[in-house]
């Protein structure tokens, strides 16, 4: 992204199936500089309407790569994660051309194994990480977003839900009857971190709160449930 008198961060995107296109698409739409590259044709042209470059070719191909300047990128993300090989080339390839946060995506353990070996500074798993999401997010229903800590425990947004309102976060808590923390409430732009027990809950509050998913579920549905 772009700081006040700083040069865009320039992201280049390798492969442009869902995963890529969309993280192209939001990448732009945030400010950075996008070079996206992908063999196909028709990939290339429907990219072309948002990223700042779409170019055709091998993201394996390092001398395709140094055409395209692609070494003067702040962060190379390997989204085609479907052939091992690419996958693999590719992400060696950008970190020889010295590129220093490279992102690549896994289909597998061992194939996220294999990219950290080779020097990916980080592994994603999206469709792993959207099934657990899911998951969690159907054992609480009202959540907004999940980051699993454990297989029984997260970070969850809630939004303030019409029982909160007008609550403290101490009856709250009482209410759900198991240990969680209120990390953060995010009020309009202002985020209040670490909220006193004495905090009441407003109207248009989110909630980030950590806690097993039994004392999520419990804080989310508290006033709800029979006593
Ligand atoms: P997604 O789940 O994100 O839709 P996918 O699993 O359908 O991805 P992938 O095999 O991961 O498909 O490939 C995504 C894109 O990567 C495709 O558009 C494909 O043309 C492109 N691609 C595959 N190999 C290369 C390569 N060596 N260089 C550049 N692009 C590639």
């Amino acid at each position: 992204m772009a700081r006040d008198g700083e040069r865009a961060e320039r992201i280049v995107v390798i492969g442009l199936g869902r995963f890529g296109t969309s993280t192209a698409r939001t990448l732009h739409g945030l400010g950075y500089e996008v070079t996206a590259i992908d063999i196909g044709e028709k990939q290339v042209a429907d990219a072309s309407g948002f990223v700042t470059l779409a170019a055709q070719g091998d993201g394996t191909d390092e001398d395709l790569l140094r055409s395209l300047h692609v070494e003067q990128s702040d962060v190379g993300i390997v989204a085609q994660g479907e052939s091992l090989e690419a996958s693999v080339l590719a992400t060696l390839v950008l970190k020889r051309l010295g590129i220093p946060w490279v992102v690549a995506k896994a289909a597998s353990d061992l194939h996220g194994e294999l990219l950290r070996r080779i020097g990916a500074d980080q592994v994603v798993f999206p469709e792993r990480d959207a099934g657990t999401r899911l998951a969690h997010s159907l054992a609480v229903r009202q959540i907004n977003d999940y980051i699993p800590l454990t297989p029984t425990t997260g970070v969850a947004k809630l939004p303030a839900l019409p029982h909160f309102v007008g609550h403290t976060l101490a009856a709250l808590y009482r209410d759900a009857n198991l240990p969680l923390s209120v990390l953060l409430i995010r009020r309009g732009q202002t985020l209040i971190s670490a909220p006193a027990d004495e905090e009441r809950i407003q109207v248009g509050d989110e909630l980030i709160l950590a806690g097993s998913d039994r004392a999520i579920d419990a804080f989310a549905n508290g006033r709800e449930q029979p006593a």
